[in-house]
């Protein structure tokens, strides 16, 4: 059966807009269906493209930031509220997982009322997902870096676990940057991929097409975007450096994998 990723939000989390939403994509791998990342106005990307949330089988979170995370619990609300009883995965950087619990009770989601269980996976660097007809790894990023001093100063539990998501479905190989600080933490992953997925809040084009060189990347999706004219300075300015394999992601995007 075919499989796909399916882009369901582009906009960055700086500046939510009103005709995009923000992170969540969905990995198609014959009947499984991977949500990843769940943003704001993904739940409502996600039943646009007609996709049915009881089939859901697994969901990532790439880090916590509300624009990667702030529709979690709206998601799981849709899946009770369509009396799943299915066990669903829920696959979450470490540090989220007590905090989200908690969270869950604070929203009226307590998990002893769920007619489904809630199986938690914490992942941490180079976590691998096995499933039969996919592979997905995580690779910590230093998105969070900058807020050291302060979790520092402050005392608090916070471990700036950030995730890179490299994907091979056996035939196709696909790297969601998600957020970075910058590129060097999957310089190293970046090697005969089918697709690149990059952010452009944090990345600058120039470090991109520097990576990119001799490292057989077939197509880069650029994503996570800023608002119309900073996007066409960005595909400008792609075309200056020579990057040709470069598009523009948009809500609702199939790519075949
Ligand atoms: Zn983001
Ligand atoms: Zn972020």
């Amino acid at each position: 059966m075919a499989n796909s990723f399916y882009i369901l939000g582009t906009s960055s989390g700086g500046l939510p807009v009103a005709d995009k939403a923000t992170s969540g994509y969905l990995l198609k791998t014959g009947d499984s269906l991977t949500l990843i990342d769940c943003g704001g106005g993904v739940t409502q990307s996600f039943l646009k493209r007609g996709f049915n949330p009881l089939e859901i089988d697994r969901i990532c979170i790439s880090h916590t930031h509300s624009d990667h995370v702030c529709e979690l619990t709206l998601f799981l609300q849709l899946i009770y509220l369509h009396k799943r009883t299915k066990p669903l995965d829920l696959y979450l950087p470490e540090e989220f997982i007590s905090p989200f619990r908690n969270y869950l009770q604070a929203v009226y989601l307590m998990e002893e009322k769920l007619p489904f269980k809630l199986n938690f996976h914490p992942i941490t660097n180079n976590f691998v997902l096995n499933n039969e007809g996919f592979e997905i790894k995580a690779i910590l990023t230093d998105h969070l870096s900058g807020y050291k001093e302060l979790i520092e100063k402050l005392d608090l539990p916070n471990k700036m676990q950030s995730f890179s998501f490299l994907i091979n479905t056996g035939q196709k190989t696909l790297l969601y940057s998600s957020d970075l600080a910058t590129i060097t933490p999957i310089d190293n992953y970046l090697h005969n991929l089918d697709y690149l997925i990059i952010e452009t809040t944090h990345i600058k084009i120039e470090d991109v097409h520097a990576a990119a060189q001799g490292k057989s990347i077939n197509q880069i999706i650029a994503t996570h975007l800023g608002k119309n004219d900073e996007i066409r300075q960005y595909v400008e300015r792609a075309n200056q450096l020579g990057l040709q394999n470069l598009i523009v992601a948009m809500d609702g995007m199939e790519i075949p994998l």
